[in-house]
């Protein structure tokens, strides 16, 4: 058979509609336009199979931190394959990459108050580690005898993944409506979304600080003993790019602390140096007690997501649990954890986290809040390399465009006619580039945005 590289584009289309089934894809529309077919990459850059050079401004799907085209990732691939490709961690066996992936990362956890991070349960995804969470957190609750602390408490427009138990904790009104969804005992509450949802004349914190009592009033009207934790990003991503107010999260741990339920942190995509740090908890100061990883922790290269299990659960699980009836065949894969450290040690000798809290997220955030003067802008905000802004009709009314979704995809054909890659989620758009950016990539996705804004006016 020929292979793939020497199919025409057409040829690959064809293939492609006759059959691959994409993610979150209207199958119909794929067929009449034809999939965009990328084929290589170096840096920030990816090309397509017409030989098209693009800005990856959205790092694939929010993952590739250190930028495409390392070596030094495919070399510790290679070597891992060659000597130990596979082996599972099931049934007390274990491997050397995956202990020191553990090792690294629990010494890159930060302490935090009284929780610490000394253990990792690997997977393969996001959407596992959340699936992972949901049995870990009820584990917990019955081993403590309170088997009725079960409601896991999300979000609104969160995304905790694809699984049946990650579509449920997310709060995707688009996803819940396929496949009977939530599962039962999850329940949401509404984000933090100022722009939106601010009253006239309410400050930034006090929205901040109403949005998060809407966690209280939810275990008020639950019961305490019935509520078993509360899951959120520490910025939204897939719902936007929605940054909270500074003081959303110290009273969000406020009201965790007072009922006494557990706090997960689902840093997917907010983690390994995307915010400055190696975990956002850090950057927002609170204190939970699991943390959701995956994406980054590879740059993508490599499937492999986990959760970080903080002192107060896993010495529950391990003191009183015996056998935890849980567990992925690629738990721990050797080839994905050496993978991971190989990423994590460019993100150490390049400095990456540091970089970004420091000057170079200094000169992002100030470029990208120029945009704000940009007639289609309503809001341009940044944290660390994580950007997002919201297209309005009117500027001084903030009045919207009606059909949303229509002008975020008409901005999105720009970028990708203008050499850009950046997301739509309705009328958002929305960044999360290459930790490794330097000034004239940084003035380059700049011109690129704001040309694109000019163009959808
Ligand atoms: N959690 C968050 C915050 C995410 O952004 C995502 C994916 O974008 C997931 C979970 C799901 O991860 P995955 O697609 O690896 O299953």
């Amino acid at each position: 058979m020929t292979p793939p590289s020497q199919l025409s584009t057409q040829e690959i289309q064809a293939l492609d509609s006759a059959h691959f089934i994409h993610p979150f894809t209207d199958h119909g529309d794929l067929a009449t336009r034809g999939a965009r077919v990328i084929t290589r990459s170096e840096g920030v850059y990816v090309w397509d199979s017409e030989g098209v050079k693009l800005f990856d401004a959205m790092s694939g799907l929010w993952c590739v931190n250190v930028g495409y085209g390392r070596k030094e990732l495919a070399e510790a691939a290679y070597q891992q394959m060659m000597t130990l490709p596979f082996y599972n961690s099931f049934f007390q066996t274990t491997n050397v990459p995956a202990v020191k992936l553990a090792t690294k990362l629990a010494a890159l956890a930060p302490k935090v108050g009284d929780r610490s991070f000394q253990h990792v349960f690997f997977s393969s995804s996001g959407s596992e580690s959340n699936d992972s969470n949901v049995r870990m957190v009820r584990r917990y609750w019955d081993l403590l005898g309170q088997p009725d602390r079960k409601v896991i408490i999300g979000r609104l427009n969160a995304y905790h993944g694809s699984t049946m138990a990650g579509a449920s904790l997310g709060g995707m009104s688009a996803m819940h409506a396929q496949g009977d969804l939530p599962i039962p005992n999850i329940t949401h509450i509404g984000q933090p979304y100022y722009f939106d949802d601010g009253l006239a004349g309410e400050s930034a914190d006090e929205f901040g600080l109403r949005t998060a009592g809407w966690l209280e009033e939810k275990i008020l009207e639950l019961g305490a003993d019935k509520v078993a934790a509360f899951i959120a990003e520490p910025i939204q991503g897939a719902g936007g790019v929605i940054i909270p107010p500074a003081s959303y999260w110290p009273e969000i741990q406020r009201i965790v602390d007072k009922y006494g339920i557990l706090l997960i942190s689902d840093e997917v995509i907010c983690a390994f140096g995307r915010l400055g740090h190696w975990f956002a908890y850090e950057k927002f100061g609170y204190k939970p007690d699991l943390v959701t990883f995956a994406k980054a922790v590879t740059s993508g290269y490599i499937p492999l997501g986990g959760v970080m299990v903080g002192n107060r659960v896993a010495k529950v699980l391990i003191e009183k649990g015996g056998e935890f009836n849980h567990g992925y065949t690629y738990s721990g894969h050797p080839v994905a954890c050496a993978v991971a450290l190989a990423n994590i040690e460019i993100m150490e000798t390049e400095q990456l986290p540091q970089r970004v809290r420091g000057e170079m997220g200094d000169y992002f955030g100030k470029r990208y809040a120029e945009l704000n003067d940009h007639p289609l802008v309503g809001v341009a905000e940044s944290c660390g390399f994580v950007a997002g802004l919201v297209l309005v009709k009117n500027k001084h009314t903030k009045e919207r465009f009606v059909e949303d979704d229509a002008v975020g995809m008409i901005c999105r054909g720009h970028c990708f006619s203008n050499g850009l890659i950046m997301r739509a989620v309705g009328d958002r758009m929305i960044i999360a580039p290459p930790l490794t950016l330097t000034h004239a990539e940084i003035d380059e996705l700049m011109r690129l945005i704001r040309l694109c804004l000019d163009l959808t006016q």
